[in-house]
């Protein structure tokens, strides 16, 4: 076996929620294609607080196989977790995402990990030929894949293809939260990453059931709006802070020039007077936050690139 212990080439992250019937047989699958593959691996595989005895398999065959680490959530803690805890497990210098249904296909993995060695940083699976119902996800699928391209500007035919390959050390770079996962192409742009696509396999679900149903395009819908903020307003947060700076700023001296004009004319009012004053003082002490949380902003932004200067000598 190729396998090493120390920094594998290869990470491979599988998510798992009551996939009993999945898991042993994916396993099989993965280390047959890794191992005529012949680059070192390692594979991670998520359970996602299974009750189908999907854990006790998983405890059983980490310890019967070398190349497979095993992470157990207590809860069911969702698909953007579960992948995120297995991503920051990886030691790996590529790091492949799929699913645990047996929907992606091993075989693939060469195919994928070749694109990215053409000089990406990001490859992402395009199920030309995808094995799901029409109505209920192709579809929905179809419609929020338009959305999410135009809104984030990550051209892809399928971003909700889970087979993905990624540079490790990239990767290991964001956070995921909420429906996130199909949205790690998008966050990795906002890192500067080359991103691509290539056709992969996809086969019918042929044990246990799919875990969403339409709802999720809603969910998918509203992260995406966190999303576009992040990705518009990330890159200047001084210029997006400074307009409410502006705006405070501007009220509370209209607010000021209001009490002189009062009293420039007696006779004054006392608690009209109050409220003016307190108006302003308010107003003014806003507009000074705002300045200061652009001034956060652009430090935590600025800091941030330093370390994309880093990545492009690792690229190198
Ligand atoms: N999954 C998970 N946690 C969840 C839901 C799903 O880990 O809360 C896993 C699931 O076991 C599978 C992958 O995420 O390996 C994709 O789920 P599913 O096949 O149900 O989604 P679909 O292919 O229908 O979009
Ligand atoms: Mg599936």
């Amino acid at each position: 076996m190729k396998h090493k212990p120390q920094k594998p080439y290869l990470s491979i992250v599988v998510p798992f929620y009551n996939e009993v019937e999945n898991v042993e047989r994916l396993w099989h699958k993965l280390r047959e294609a890794l191992d005529e593959f012949g680059r070192s691996y390692e594979v991670i595989f998520v359970d996602d607080g299974s009750k189908d005895g999907t854990r006790d398999k998983l405890r059983k065959m980490a310890k019967e196989f070398a190349p497979l680490r095993v992470i157990l959530f207590r809860a069911n803690f969702g698909q953007s977790a579960a992948m995120a805890a297995g991503f920051e497990a990886t030691r790996g210098e590529i790091v492949i995402a799929m699913d645990g249904d047996m929907q992606n296909d091993p075989r693939d993995i060469p195919v994928i990990v070749n694109k990215l060695n053409e000089g990406y940083d990001v490859v992402s699976g395009w199920r030309k030929n995808r094995k799901d119902k029409l109505v209920a996800r192709k579809i929905p699928s179809k419609i929020a894949n338009k959305i999410i391209c135009s809104v984030t500007d990550v051209k892809l035919h399928d971003t909700g293809c889970s087979l993905k390959a990624f540079r490790g050390d990239l990767l290991r770079k964001i956070s995921l939260y909420g429906e996130f996962h199909r949205f790690i192409p998008a966050l990795l742009r906002m890192e500067g990453a080359d991103i691509t696509e290539i056709p992969v396999r996809h086969h019918a679900r042929k044990f246990g059931t799919s875990k969403y149903n339409i709802t999720r395009t809603f969910r998918v819908i509203m992260d995406l709006t966190t999303i576009r903020l992040l990705m518009k307003h990330l890159p200047n947060p001084l210029g997006f802070f400074f307009n409410f700076t502006l705006l405070a700023a501007i009220g509370g001296t209209i607010s000021f020039v209001a009490i002189l004009t009062k009293l420039l004319s007696p006779p004054v009012n006392p608690p009209e007077l109050n409220v003016l004053v307190t108006l302003t003082v308010l107003l003014w002490a806003t507009s000074f936050q705002f300045l200061c949380l652009g001034l956060v902003g652009k430090l935590v932004v600025d800091h941030g690139s330093r370390k994309i200067i880093h990545l492009e000598h690792f690229k190198n």
